[in-house]
Formats: structure tokens, C-alpha cells, sequence
């Protein structure tokens, strides 16, 4: 966080490779992100293949896993990476998070030596794009009632059904799918030009708008018995690999906030009304007072899980926690940005609109916020309220 919004002097609590890592994230979203973003969503068209290939040599894609091309980053580090995209946009946090903490993590965690040998060096550097496949049209926040079918037909596999929301599906090489057998779900990892996949965009969103979302049709979709993630078994192997992009959001969600505040900052120092800067005005200072704290708490949670993840010590319902605070507080920040910015916050010559839509997507995709309080609720009462 830069000064003076460090209103902790977090800083000095990373370390000198977490500031470095932070630091050449930061670089590239000024150089590479900041001049174009604003017409990328405008257009509703991002240049995610390349993107991904530039992300991919700073070693961002699945960078906290290890081995077959990745970094092998902390949990801190990978963290920090997510606020500094995110501070960008919003989608280009996605796409990292998609790529490696949805779709490599499944590979990586979950599949044969063949399938992490196959895809996860090309994925790691951009060259292959990976989507994930839990959410259906019918079926999103309770994915246990999928529909989609994977039955067996000799040696192989056929999956019929469709997955709806898939972040990068219409760009992507392969998506990891997860299907409904005899045995209960699994995963799959599909190659995007096995006949019977289509991917189509989904068009008109108003939110994350620099980012490429589609839907997936499997229509008898026939695939090796290689296919199959060998190591995944049931619905907690897509929930551990949401807890791992849910840990990502948590950091990410307090960059788009970062970003806003400090546009704001600026902002209300020079703009004049009454013969004195928005600055001046207690009514403004409040509200700058209060998102500050609210920023730098979101930093500490965030910073905290960090370091619990760190220690293998990390549990989901404190993911949960974490993205249930920071992605509320942030969206509220940017609301109140908004507000100090009078007409100008409504201009996308300013990131704030952009981030506050981007946020109402990272609040509802992850679990959304009622998922998160059911969660946590249930941590609280050993009692489950979700059905
Ligand atoms: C831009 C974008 C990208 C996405 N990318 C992906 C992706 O890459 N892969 C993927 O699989 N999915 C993706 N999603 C889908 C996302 O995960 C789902 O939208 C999310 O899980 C919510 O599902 P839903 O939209 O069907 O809402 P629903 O589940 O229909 O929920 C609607 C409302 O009802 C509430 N609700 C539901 N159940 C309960 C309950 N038990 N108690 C109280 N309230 C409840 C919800 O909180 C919500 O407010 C993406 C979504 C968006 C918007």
C-alpha cells in the first residue's frame, strides 16, 4: 500500500521479496494494464492470450503451486499479486485466479502425472488458457444439483450438459468439468476442441467487462478414460479449489479498493468548491477516514490468512471469512469513492465505476456473500442453514 494510506505501516511487515514481487505486479499493471483498460471495457473485448503470455513470464500463472513451470510463490506473495491486478481491474485478477488457482490447481492437485505433464508447463506460461466448469444454468450457488452427466461407455467417458458463467471459456484450450457419475462427481479435464464442446460468449454484462466469460455446451461429448481426474472424488474437490481462488479475492478485492481511495485522494485535493478542496470539507474527511480503516483492515485480514496459509494452517471458513469482508467493504468503498467524486465518478475517465460494477460480479461469483455468512454461520452454531 503506498503511503499515506498505509495508515499501519504495513509495509515493513512483508518481506523484502514479497515488496518485490508486489512491486514488478505493480509495474506491469501501470505499463501494460492502466493506458488501455478503459477502452477494454468500454469495448467489452480484452486482449486475454496475450495478456496471459506476459502474465505467464512474470511467473503469475499458478504461481503458488510448484513444480511443472510454476513459481513456487507464498501464499503472501501470490496475495499481493492479486491486489496489484485487481487494482487494475478486476478481470485481470480473474483471469490469473481462473488460470491458476481454478484451473491448474484442479490439474495440479487432482490430476495424473500424464495430465500435469500435458497442460500445466503451457498453462504456466500463458501458451494454453484454462477455464472451470462448476456453475450450470440452473444450478449455481448449490452445485451438488448439477446436471451435467458423465457416464461410462466402454474405456471412455461421454459428458452431456451444459456449464454457464465460465470465466475465459470462449479463449480457453481446456476446462476442467465437473460432471455427475454413478459414483458421484468428478472431474474432467477437456480439451476444447473435443467434438461436441462449444463455448459462446456471454455478451451484454455490465460488470467485469474486461474479461471473457462464456457458456459451455457438452452435447455427447466423448473423451478417454484418461480424461478423468484421477485424484478427484465428490463435490469437495471443486469446493478446495474455490477456497484457493476464494483465498485470491481476499487480497484482490482490497487492490480494486486501494485503487479507488487513492483516485480518490487525489481527487478531493485538487477539486474546488466553495473556495477550498473536497479535502477540506469534515464531511468529506469522514468518509475518506472511514474508508481508510476499513482498507487497511481489509489488508490485515487478508495479510493474516496470508500468513496462515503460509503454515498450511488456512481452514475455508476463514477464506470465507476474508472474502466476505473484503469484497463487501471494497464494493462500499467504491460506492462512497464514487459519491466525492460528484459527476466525474460516473466517467470511466476515472477506474471507480469500473471497479464498483467489477465488484457486484466478485461479490456474487466465489460463493456469494450469503453463501459466505451461511458458512461462517454454520463455523458458529455447528448448525446448517444452506437447505
Ligand atoms: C462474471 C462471472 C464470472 C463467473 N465465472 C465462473 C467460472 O469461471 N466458473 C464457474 O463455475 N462459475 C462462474 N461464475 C458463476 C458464479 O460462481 C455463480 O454466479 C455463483 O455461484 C452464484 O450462482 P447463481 O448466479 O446461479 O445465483 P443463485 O445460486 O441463483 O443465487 C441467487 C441469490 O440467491 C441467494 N441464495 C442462494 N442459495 C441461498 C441459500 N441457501 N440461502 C440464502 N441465500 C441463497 C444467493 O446468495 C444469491 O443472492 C461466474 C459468475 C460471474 C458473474
Amino acid at each position: 500500500m503506498t503511503a499515506p494510506l498505509d495508515l499501519l505501516d504495513l509495509d515493513p511487515s512483508l518481506t523484502d521479496e514479497e515488496r518485490q514481487i508486489r512491486d514488478v505486479v505493480r509495474q506491469l499493471v501501470d505499463d501494460r494494464v492502466r493506458p488501455h483498460v478503459a477502452d477494454w471495457y468500454e469495448q467489452g473485448q480484452v486482449p486475454a492470450r496475450e495478456l496471459a503470455r506476459e502474465f505467464g513470464k512474470l511467473g503469475l500463472l499458478g504461481m503458488h503451486l510448484t513444480g511443472y513451470g510454476c513459481a513456487g510463490a507464498s501464499a503472501v506473495a501470490y496475495g499481493l499479486a492479486c491486489q496489484e491486478l485487481e487494482a487494475g481491474d478486476s478481470g485481470l485478477r480473474s483471469l490469473v485466479s481462473v488460470q491458476g488457482s481454478l484451473a491448474m490447481y484442479a490439474i495440479w492437485r487432482y490430476g495424473s502425472e500424464e495430465q500435469k505433464q500435458r497442460w500445466l508447463p503451457s498453462m504456466a506460461t500463458g501458451e494454453a488458457i484454462g477455464c472451470f466448469g462448476l456453475t450450470e444454468p440452473d444450478h449455481g450457488s448449490d452445485p451438488a444439483s448439477m446436471t451435467t452427466r458423465a457416464r461410462r461407455d466402454g474405456d471412455d467417458w461421454v459428458l452431456t450438459g451444459a456449464k454457464m458463467w465460465i470465466t475465459n471459456a470462449p479463449i480457453a484450450d481446456v476446462a476442467v468439468i465437473w460432471a455427475r457419475t454413478d459414483e458421484g462427481v468428478r472431474g474432467f479435464a477437456v480439451p476444447m476442441d473435443t467434438p461436441g464442446v462449444t463455448a459462446r460468449e456471454i455478451r451484454r454484462k455490465m460488470s467485469l467487462r474486461a474479461s471473457v466469460t462464456g457458456e459451455i455446451a457438452l452435447d455427447d461429448v466423448r473423451l478417454p478414460a484418461d480424461a478423468r481426474l484421477p485424484e478427484a472424488s465428490g463435490l469437495k474437490a471443486p469446493l478446495s479449489c474455490l477456497t484457493e481462488a476464494r483465498y485470491g479475492i481476499v487480497w484482490g478485492a482490497v487492490g480494486a479498493a486501494r485503487d479507488c481511495l487513492e483516485t480518490t485522494l487525489a481527487y478531493a485535493g485538487t477539486r474546488t468548491q466553495f473556495g477550498r478542496p473536497l479535502a477540506g470539507f469534515q464531511l468529506t474527511q469522514a468518509k475518506l477516514a472511514d474508508m481508510a480503516v476499513e482498507l487497511v483492515k481489509g489488508q490485515l485480514l487478508a495479510l493474516h490468512l496470508g500468513r496462515l496459509a503460509d503454515a498450511h494452517r488456512l481452514r475455508p471458513d476463514q477464506v470465507s471469512v476474508g472474502k466476505l469482508n473484503n469484497v463487501r467493504e471494497a464494493l462500499a468503498i467504491a460506492r462512497q469513492c464514487r459519491t466525492i467524486l460528484g459527476a466525474n465518478g460516473v466517467s470511466g475517465e476515472y477506474p471507480i465505476m469500473r471497479h464498483a460494477n467489477n465488484l457486484e460480479s466478485v461479490l456474487t461469483y466465489e460463493g456469494t456473500s450469503e453463501i459466505h455468512q451461511l458458512v461462517v454461520g454454520q463455523r458458529l452454531t455447528g448448525l446448517s442453514a444452506f437447505a
